[in-house]
Parts: structure tokens; sequence; C-alpha cells
């Protein structure tokens, strides 16, 4: 793991915070996110702030530490970047645009659009792997003026969490993310609601009907998945004032990636969440 040093080192040094995101990108792999090569990569030249070129003469093209990640082209400084990731992850459960502005001294346009595209490389972990062992499921509507979205929620117990937007409560809408999302055999546990009976086929299913008063028995409960949705309604409300239906998906897999990893170190989580906003937005080979 790498070791990152403490935050008030990073302010204004770009120079250790290039050093950070080139060794978390390449984790002592360089590789052509042109062409893919790893074996015909030679250094070209060393830029400002601590950032180096490379030449693959596998392609014959040129690219720098930052080529194809969030960062590049980026106008804010790289320990701009580094310092507003610390703190997002520093927060309770999530960091509003005009905080970040605040803290980093950007406009608040640019820290929206900063959080914006951190929120877009976690995309991916929600369809990494499958969810076992005991699961929770259940359904909340997140509202905000006149946008009404209906999200199904997964979660291992004492594990992480998955947040799918559905259309409605139907079967199918039900049936499908546990199928590709959660592993066959496992136990879900939901409420009494009808339309979860299909679940029957590939899991042990069991419920608990909230409505004759019952709420746990042995291992069969849904205040897991309750308290997520607690815990997420509160960050949507007290932080972000409300949250658009088009981009209610990033705030969401950005409190599920929180969440999930909720038992790693700060220095951890940050390890892990850059080398994910390293990874390249396109792959042309
Ligand atoms: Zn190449």
């Amino acid at each position: 793991m790498q070791k990152i040093p403490n935050k008030f080192t990073i302010i204004k040094n770009n120079i250790i915070a290039a050093r950070i995101l080139r060794k978390l990108r390449w984790n002592k792999q360089i590789y052509c996110p042109y062409c893919g090569c790893i074996e015909d990569i030679r250094p070209h030249s060393n830029l400002k702030n601590g950032l180096k070129r490379y030449f693959c003469d596998n392609c014959m093209k040129t690219f720098t530490d930052l080529t194809g990640t969030i960062y590049e082209k980026t106008k804010v400084p790289l320990w701009k970047w580094v310092y507003g990731l610390i703190i997002l992850l520093e927060s309770t459960g999530s960091l509003s645009a005009a905080e970040l502005s605040r803290n980093i001294e950007v406009s608040y346009p640019t820290a929206l659009k900063m959080l914006r595209k951190i929120r877009k490389t976690l995309v991916n972990e929600r369809f990494e792997g499958k969810l076992k062992g005991i699961c929770e499921s259940d359904e909340a509507w997140i509202s905000h003026k006149k946008n009404q979205q209906i999200l199904l929620g997964i979660t291992e117990r004492d594990g992480s969490v998955r947040f799918f937007p559905i259309i409605d409560r139907s079967d199918t809408s039900l049936y499908f993310p546990h199928r590709k999302y959660v592993e066959q055999g496992s136990i879900v546990c939901t409420d009494s609601f009808s339309t979860y009976n299909n679940l029957n086929v590939r899991y042990i299913h069991h419920t608990v009907n909230h409505s004759i008063g019952e709420f746990a028995w042995r291992h069969i409960y849904t205040n897991t998945i309750e308290g997520v949705w607690s815990m997420l309604k509160g960050v949507i409300r007290t932080i972000h004032h409300g949250v658009w239906k088009r981009y209610l998906q990033g705030y969401c897999d950005l409190f599920a990636f929180m969440y999930s990893h909720r038992s790693l170190s700060i220095s951890e989580k940050l390890n892990l969440l850059i080398s994910k906003s390293c990874q390249p937005r396109y792959c042309l080979y």
C-alpha cells in the first residue's frame, strides 16, 4: 500500500501529489493507454510539476502519467485534487460542492465538475463481483421536487451495498438485479411485499412482515438496509439538499463506496479511490 503523507504536506505541493498519482496509477507496471503494450515503453521527458512523459515504440505515441484519467488536461492543480479527495473521504457520508470550493479555493462550478468526475469513476464498482452470504433487499423512493426515482438496495450483512434504479416495483424489475448481482443460493431477507416471491427460485428467501409488528427473528430481519436508507436519505437531504434524477446514481455510487469500505483507514480508502480514478476512461486496444 502506498503510504499517503499528511494532508497538510500536500497543500501547494504539486510534486508530492504527482508522485502519489503516478505510483497509484501504474502500480509498478507502466502500460500504453492507446495500445495496451507493456514492453516497448521508454521514458520520453520530464514535465513540470513532477509528471513524466513516456514513448510507446509499438504505436509510436507519447503519453503522460495522467493520459486517459480524469486528471488529464485539468486546469486545477494536482494538489487540489488530492487534497479534495482526502477531505471527501474524511467527511461523514459525502461532501458538497460548496464546501469543496471553500476548502481548495476553486469556483463552485469547478468543484461541482470535480465531484461529478470522481463519482463517475465509481460507476463500475456496482458491477464488480456478486454479493453473497446473508443479503437484505428493499426498495425506496428518493424524491427531489418533481423528480421521483425508485431505488432497489441490496446489502450484504456486514459487507457492501449496491443501489439500482428501477422503473417500477414489478416482479421483473425487482428480480433482475438479484439474478445478475447476487450469487445463487444466498440467503435474501426482504419485507413481505408480494413481488419478492420470485426470489424463491434461486435463493433462500425469508420475509419479515412489518405490518403485523414483526421486525426480527433470529437472522431474519431487514434492519441493515433500513439503516442504509436512513443514512443515504440523510446525506441527500442535508448535504446536497436534493439531487436531480439524472445525477442520483452517481451520488448513490459514492455513498455505496464509502459504506462498503467503511472499515478501511483513510489512507487505504484514498489508495483505492485514486487507483479507480486513474483507470483510463477510454481503451483503444
Ligand atoms: Zn502504444
